[in-house]
């Protein structure tokens, strides 16, 4: 992509309306357009980031046996009615409307009840157990507070997943394999030391849900943690008992704010006893289906990598979620045309793959029989995403303060002063150490 023709524009002005440090930054670097409190659109840079953690998630969700599907948005009352969460005063978020003919429907705040209504067309007998499905899909929350920027949206996007088992072994089984998907996706998105696996209240029929809880000053959750063993519990469930149970002094802990990146419920048969969801067994008897939910909040999660990955001149994304991976510069000299010539010429291999910068440490050259046996077959056939600020009216002042500010892990900058070096400047944003690699 070029950056002459990205409509976004990059602002040194803070959003005043905005308090926090990831929606400031990502509205500053052109990521997100802000409708109204809590509501945000992802502009070009932004949908890249988002896109690339959904595709980690994907990836973990299929590899479980994940199958993908999306449903609706709009949602019909009587579904939601079977277990009693139409009412507000039940569920607090509900953002409704009605049809022409005044009937009320609501925008899909989860999916639990939707799901199961949609599945039991699908499951009769033993045999079609277990399935697990999942989805990508826009929620509606009427939150009453939304100052936390894209970690909390009253729009937003999620990956939920829901398991229908045979009986709690099957469903175990499952439940235990999200738990090490979850922890695979965080340590791709580059938070796996920093994400715990949390007690948390369990609902209808486990003493305990499972939070993932990622330390976050800008998090709006308590936990405490236990490092040695990777675990936390939330407080609002911290008590003796608790503690007793789960063999853990309370010494050992500490107090840290946290963001809630992910969530996982056992409902048990609970939930398919109120919707009547029910399998024939081996014995040809009824016997209800076990059922899981699964949540990753994945506009929170980016939310949450902008609020730890970056420093005061901006974004500073892990390599596996930038929206690039290399930020080409070039900076053509006033009146040396013939140096221009070459600058743009070495630019353009870059920009279309056939200069590659390897482990950022060589420059191999695609066109160059002698170098392939260096890549393998597949990373020479990997697309290289790079970002070229082709600007020609921009000082270079401004395009590594733009470059900073967006975030993209390796800057290259191709000059008449690199190239008197000996080749081309490549600076690692996270380290910001400089070098000159020759071609
Ligand atoms: P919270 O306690 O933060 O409100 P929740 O318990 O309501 O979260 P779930 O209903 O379990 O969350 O949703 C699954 C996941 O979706 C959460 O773990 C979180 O990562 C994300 N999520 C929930 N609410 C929001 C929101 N308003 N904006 C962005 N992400 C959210
Ligand atoms: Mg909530």
């Amino acid at each position: 992509m070029l950056y002459s023709k990205l409509f976004t524009k990059t602002s040194r002005d803070y959003p005043s309306d905005e308090v926090s440090r990831n929606a400031q930054l990502l509205i500053r670097a052109g990521f997100i357009h802000k409708t109204m409190a809590g509501v945000y659109s992802f502009l070009p840079l932004g949908l890249r980031v988002l896109r690339n953690i959904e595709n980690i998630v994907r990836d973990e969700m299929n590899k479980i046996g994940g199958q993908e599907l999306l449903m609706t948005t709009l949602q019909s009352k009587q579904t939601w009615q079977v277990t009693d969460r139409w009412d507000d005063k039940n569920v607090d978020v509900w953002f409704k409307s009605k049809l022409k003919n005044d009937t009320e429907v609501g925008f899909g705040w989860s999916h639990e009840e939707a799901i199961i209504e949609m599945m039991s067309n699908h499951i009769n007998s033993y045999k079609d157990l277990p399935v697990n499905v999942y989805q990508f899909q826009v929620k509606l929350r009427n939150e009453l507070r939304a100052k936390s920027g894209i970690m909390r949206g009253r729009e937003f996007l999620m990956k939920d997943m829901y398991s229908c088992s045979l009986n709690k072994s099957q469903h175990d089984t499952f439940y235990q394999s999200v738990i090490d998907a979850y922890h695979r996706v965080f340590a791709k998105c580059g938070i796996g030391e920093i994400t715990y696996l949390t007690f948390a209240s369990g609902g209808a029929f486990t003493q305990f849900s499972h939070e993932f809880q990622t330390i976050c000053e800008a998090g709006e959750d308590i936990v405490y943690i236990n490092r040695e063993r990777k675990i936390a519990i939330n407080e609002e469930v911290l008590t003796d008992e608790v503690l007793n149970k789960l063999d853990i002094d309370r010494n050992s802990l500490e107090k840290i704010k946290t963001a809630e990146t992910g969530n996982i419920f056992e409902f048990g048969t609970v939930k398919s006893e109120q919707t009547k969801f029910k399998f024939t067994n081996k014995e040809g008897k009824e016997q209800l289906v076990y059922l899981g939910s699964y949540g990753i909040g994945i506009s929170r999660l980016m939310g949450v990598i902008a609020e730890i990955y970056s420093d005061e001149k901006g974004l500073k994304w892990p390599k596996s979620v930038s929206p690039f991976e290399i930020h080409l510069i070039t900076n053509l000299d006033k009146n040396d045309e013939i140096i221009n010539q070459r600058i743009l010429d070495l630019a353009q291999k870059f920009h279309t793959g056939r200069l590659r910068l390897l482990d950022n440490q060589t420059i191999a050259n695609y066109d160059n029989e002698a170098d392939k046996d260096k890549l393998s077959l597949s990373e020479w056939s990997r697309h290289v995403e790079v970002f070229w600020d082709d600007r020609i009216k921009n000082n270079l002042g401004e395009k590594l303060k733009d470059a900073d500010l967006i975030g993209i892990p390796t800057q290259i900058i191709i000059s008449k002063r690199s190239l008197e070096n000996g080749g081309v400047e490549v600076i690692d944003r996270a380290g910001r150490e400089t070098q000159i690699i020759k071609i």
